[in-house]
């Protein structure tokens, strides 16, 4: 069997060491005799071997305060769209959203069925390639929060700094930097992020939830999208996405055996800096038009001279064992991501096809 590398957005790679283990034990589950797949999750083992400890390697990774609850949710991260205004709004009728890219479009055009939204920060003018500065947020009087896409996933912009909101809670979509460098999560409402591109398969969502924030939803708000429901059940009121539970409790294992998000970071910078710097140095060849102080360490996009030189790169990185390098179809080009199971070794093969590929076509 010959592993590949693989560059997709999401579901994305995963660390190889926890799919080994998963692999080992897929049958025969700490000897019970049965895969965690079968294991009821009103179960004894499911809550002791696999919630719990989830729950609490996230607490420990990510110095989640106490005054926060962490809720697994199943109907991926798009459904956060709704809840958070749902949640959120109580009593007002708007909310700010910083329009950054493509995510955040979507999630402003589902807030717009529950209220009134105001672009607190608007990088359609620049075609979002930069991130503006914070001098240039406008929060309106009345805003119930603050929402942002901290790591707009198919643009390739990355925000490193966090929006000052004053009182009002700041919701966070880090869907694709989540645990990729240390946040203070204090400085947040609410954080969310689907789990296939940072922390493992698809089918949970993790939302970390100021308690205040609790218990306030609109009245025809669906029991499923209160965020109430998790946080009175441990995220058991009903079938929760067990295996990726497991897998995510996994993954946090792992990353602290790899020295834990600080470590990740400066791994993450390394990784991202290699490809920008040949991108940068490669005399037009491959560009990047994302501003640097936003360019993102998750996901690094990149365009060649022209399209036929595109789909060859395409053609002949698959053959060379690096897949799904292909751009989101709203922006094209090529699009490389690089989350924190992607190894340096990974981009390193990357960074040698391409000055390999530049050498031959360029
Ligand atoms: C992938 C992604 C989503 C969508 O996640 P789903 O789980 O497919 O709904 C939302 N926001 C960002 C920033 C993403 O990268």
């Amino acid at each position: 069997m010959q592993r590949k590398y693989n560059f997709g957005a999401g579901p994305a790679t995963l660390p190889q060491a926890v799919m080994e283990q998963v692999q080992n034990e897929l049958l025969d589950w700490q000897g019970k005799g049965i895969s965690v797949m079968e294991l009821g999750h009103r179960t004894s083992e499911f809550n002791e071997l696999i919630l719990t400890p989830a729950l609490n390697e996230l607490k420990a990774l990510m110095s989640i305060p106490d005054n926060y609850k962490i809720l697994f949710i199943t109907s991926g991260a798009s459904a956060q769209f709704s809840m958070v205004p749902l949640n959120l709004l109580q009593n007002k009728t708007q909310a700010d959203y910083l329009y950054t890219g493509i995510w955040s479009h979507k999630a402003m055009a589902e807030a717009k069925r529950y209220c009134q939204v105001n672009i607190a920060l608007n990088a359609e003018a620049n075609g979002f390639t930069a991130i503006p500065p914070s001098s240039e947020m406008t929060f309106s009087a009345d805003a119930a929060y603050v929402h942002y896409t901290p790591n707009e996933t198919i643009n390739g912009s990355e925000f490193h700094w966090i929006p000052e909101t004053n009182k009002v809670p700041l919701v966070a979509d880090m869907s694709s930097n989540i645990l990729s460098r240390s946040v203070d999560v204090s400085r947040y409402g609410i954080i969310y992020a689907g789990a296939q591109k940072n922390i493992g398969p698809a089918g949970l969502t993790i939302a970390i939830v100021r308690d205040d924030l609790i218990g306030k939803a609109l009245p025809v708000t669906p029991t499923l999208y209160n965020y109430k429901t998790y946080a009175d059940n441990n995220s058991l009121y009903n079938t929760p996405a067990t295996f990726s539970i497991y897998m995510a409790g996994l993954v946090f294992k792992w990353l602290r055996s790899q020295g834990g998000v600080a470590a990740m970071a400066e791994i993450n910078q390394r990784k991202a800096n290699k490809l920008y710097q040949l991108i940068d140095a490669s005399a037009g060849f491959y560009s990047n038009n994302i501003d640097k102080s936003c360019r993102s360490r998750m996901n690094v996009v990149f365009k060649l001279p022209n399209d036929n030189l595109q789909q060859l790169f395409l053609k002949e990185s698959a053959a060379a064992g690096l897949l799904y390098l292909k751009g989101h179809k709203a922006v094209g080009g090529i699009r490389a991501s690089i989350y924190n199971a992607m190894t340096e070794k990974g981009v390193d093969a990357l960074v040698e096809f391409m000055k390999d590929f530049m050498k031959g076509n360029g």
